[in-house]
């Protein structure tokens, strides 16, 4: 059976930087680009001796601000990877892009050369709140590129950031109705969260701003589940609802435990070698984009940290992320990793005594979160991980 692999290209630069964000994003007075493509094409070289067997089944750009790479140089790192590997017919590419003006003008562009999906960065559709995040649009701008998006694509994503400081139950409904009324087939909504060393933990901490409180909070989760499954999308993972057949396929690689590869400063990778299944590497890419494309010059890698990942440590991430999903932790998931299944693993009167709280539902081939406390999903996770048989994983 040939393995799938997924690849992420990660593009480092932004026009500014927005203070909530803790991504590996910079602003730069001057790039060069064909060193840039050099450095991606070496580092893609450089995976591909261990994974030629492989089947290319999603490519996502993301960021930083992938939008703002020359169209030509997204061509040439596409060509790369189809010329390295066989990349599937229904292979997923997606790129991150933002609603500036700019940006819109190139999505016919993107298409051409191959990027079938596109996930816009729309955030808010409230201008006031818009200024708060430090993004560059307002809500025309959105609403344009969104129209935009339609005519050129049948499959495009944008994303929402709902519980802001301020907002109301009422103005997130209206908000996220107006939204849906230009949807495709999948919307990203996530609740703000404070991260560590952002500008917006300092405004916090100074109390500069208030947060919802955990009950609207978890308030505006649940409204928001309701309104979205009335419209037809399911909620395959905590913050993502998609159509059906429509989830975002490079997500679920990460969630589902499949082998991917990062690509670009700072990128992680995770992935089993063609010559040995039995090891999980992770691969940590060098931080500091100038860093980085001196690196790959000069050696053709980046490699800042590669270390096999213990089993105890593969199942912790499995049951993490495979949790967070609908489908759940199954034992397909495990036979990849080669555990056997779930009651070899687990500590079963543990994860019964989840069951009966109606935390968890507890299948033959699978543990998922009830859907109740999807919202408290990181408690969830934490007791099943504490279900760990770790005795067994020698
Ligand atoms: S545009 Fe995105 S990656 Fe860039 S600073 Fe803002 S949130 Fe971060």
């Amino acid at each position: 059976m040939v393995r799938n692999l997924s690849i992420y290209i990660h593009y480092p630069f932004c026009l500014s930087k927005c203070p909530y964000c803790d991504f590996n994003s910079h602003i730069a007075n001057q790039i060069d680009y064909k060193d840039y493509i050099n450095a991606y094409s070496l580092e893609l070289e450089s995976f591909f001796n261990k994974t030629s067997k492989r089947k290319i089944v999603s490519i996502f750009f993301g960021g930083g601000t992938p939008s703002l790479m020359p169209i030509s140089m997204v061509k040439e790192i596409l060509d790369k990877i189809h010329k390295l590997w066989h990349v599937d017919d229904k292979c997923e590419i997606t790129m991150e892009v933002n609603p500036t003006s700019f940006e819109v003008e190139k999505f016919k562009e993107l298409k051409k050369i191959g990027i079938n999906r596109l996930s816009v960065g729309i955030q808010s559709l409230n201008d006031q709140d818009l200024k708060f995040l430090g993004r560059n649009h307002n809500a025309k701008d959105s609403i344009k590129a969104l129209n935009e998006v339609a005519n050129i694509y049948d499959d495009f994503s944008f994303d929402l950031i709902y519980a802001r400081p301020g907002q109301d139950i009422d103005q997130w409904i209206n908000e996220l109705r107006l939204a849906l009324s230009f949807a495709s087939t999948h919307l990203s909504l996530y609740q703000l969260t404070i991260e560590k060393g952002t500008s917006f933990y300092k405004d916090f901490k100074d109390q500069k701003f208030i947060m919802p409180s955990d009950e609207l909070s978890a308030l505006m989760f649940e409204k928001t589940n309701i309104i979205m499954t009335e419209s037809g999308f399911i909620n395959y993972e905590i913050s993502n609802y998609a159509k059906k057949n429509k989830s975002c396929l490079h997500n679920l690689c990460y969630w589902l435990g499949g082998d991917y590869i990062g690509i670009g400063p700072g990128a992680h990778s995770r992935l089993y070698f063609d010559d040995d299944m039995s090891k999980r590497y992770e691969i940590i890419m060098t931080y500091l984009p100038q860093k980085w494309l001196n690196d790959n010059l000069k050696k053709g890698n980046a490699i800042k940290k590669k270390k096999q990942i213990l089993k105890s440590n593969i199942l912790e991430e499995l049951i993490l992320t495979a949790l967070r999903t609908n489908n759940g932790l199954s034992n397909d998931i495990l036979k990849n990793h080669n555990f056997l299944d779930l009651r070899t693993i687990f500590d079963y009167q543990k994860l019964l005594k989840i069951k009966k709280n109606n935390m968890i539902s507890l299948e033959d081939d699978s543990i998922k979160i009830a859907k109740d406390y999807r919202f408290l999903a990181n408690s969830v996770i934490f007791k099943v991980a504490d279900a760990i048989n770790f005795n067994d994983l020698r």
